[in-house]
């Protein structure tokens, strides 16, 4: 990451509910090619920062732009289409499909087609089916699933779900995938493969923004982090100097950080 240009544009963000705000003037960019992270207390805001530029959450005020592409208030399918995708924190899949079969649905959902194309059939159709099914099996081969291409996804650990997750996002070959807690309950060697999942997405050329509380995870992985405190930002940088940052510090790392490899307790 040399010149600092950013993807994805963040300004004046801010969302109430009921006369609580959550979110109350968040301005970020996300460079281009960065890994950034969100963190910060519990209700500090973070959730509902990535519902609303995921379109999940409709902002009073603000607006948010991919690529200089204005998406404030368009539909969660508008900005997967643009190439904004995220996880979530509780993992779906489809239990009884073949993990493949989980990944192509991914790409259906997000092309909008459905079994009225599939009767329809046609090259076109297939052609991409058959695209579809290639990427799968590349995005398992990434996840370290490929032997479980077609077992039901009921098999799966909850770290794997993270991954399958992770990997369907994938699917449409995003500018930007927003990940919500990707290791939050995961066991430690899990993390590690994570981690290093992440890392190879990255590698590929896609930008990467996500909410964590390991702390550990969010330092090695980040080149950038944004915290915010009461839904403000709070303080930005680096992470070697927001492990510094005494307001930080103060408001939510607590202990000195190499102590404090897991934010469990923050919630
Ligand atoms: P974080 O993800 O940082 O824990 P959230 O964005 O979930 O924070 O929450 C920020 C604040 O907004 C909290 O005070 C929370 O209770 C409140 N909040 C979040 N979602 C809702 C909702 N759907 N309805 C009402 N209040 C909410
Ligand atoms: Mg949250």
């Amino acid at each position: 990451m040399s010149a600092a240009e950013p993807v994805l544009q963040v300004r004046n963000l801010t969302k109430a509910y009921y006369g609580l705000t959550a979110v109350d003037d968040v301005s970020f960019d996300v460079e281009r090619g960065s890994i950034t992270s969100i963190i910060g207390p519990n209700g500090s805001g973070k959730s509902t920062t990535i519902d609303c530029i995921s379109g999940f959450q409709r902002a009073n005020r603000g607006q948010w732009s991919l690529d200089g592409k204005d998406l404030t208030g368009r539909t969660p399918h508008a900005h997967a289409l643009a190439g904004l995708c995220r996880t979530f924190q509780t993992v779906r899949a489809y239990d009884d499909l073949p993990l493949i079969d989980n990944l192509r649905v991914a790409r259906q959902e997000h092309d909008g087609l459905n079994w009225w194309h599939a009767l329809r059939g046609g090259a076109r159709t297939r052609a991409a089916e058959a695209a579809a099914t290639e990427r799968a099996l590349e995005l398992l081969s990434i996840v370290k699933m490929a032997q479980y291409a077609e077992a039901p996804a009921a098999i799966l650990s909850y770290g794997q779900r993270k991954l399958l997750a992770i990997a369907a996002v994938m699917m449409t070959r995003p500018k930007i995938v927003i990940l919500d807690e990707p290791v939050a309950g995961v066991n430690p060697t899990m993390i590690r493969g994570i981690e290093e999942i992440v890392r190879e997405i990255n590698g590929a050329g896609v930008t990467v923004l996500f909410v964590e509380h390991n702390v550990e995870f969010v330092m090695n992985l980040s080149h950038r982090v944004i915290v915010l405190d009461g839904g403000r930002v709070l303080a930005e940088g680096p992470p070697d100097l927001i492990h510094r940052d005494q307001r930080v510090l103060d408001a939510y790392l607590g202990a000195p950080v190499d102590a404090a490899t897991d934010g469990a307790g923050h919630g």
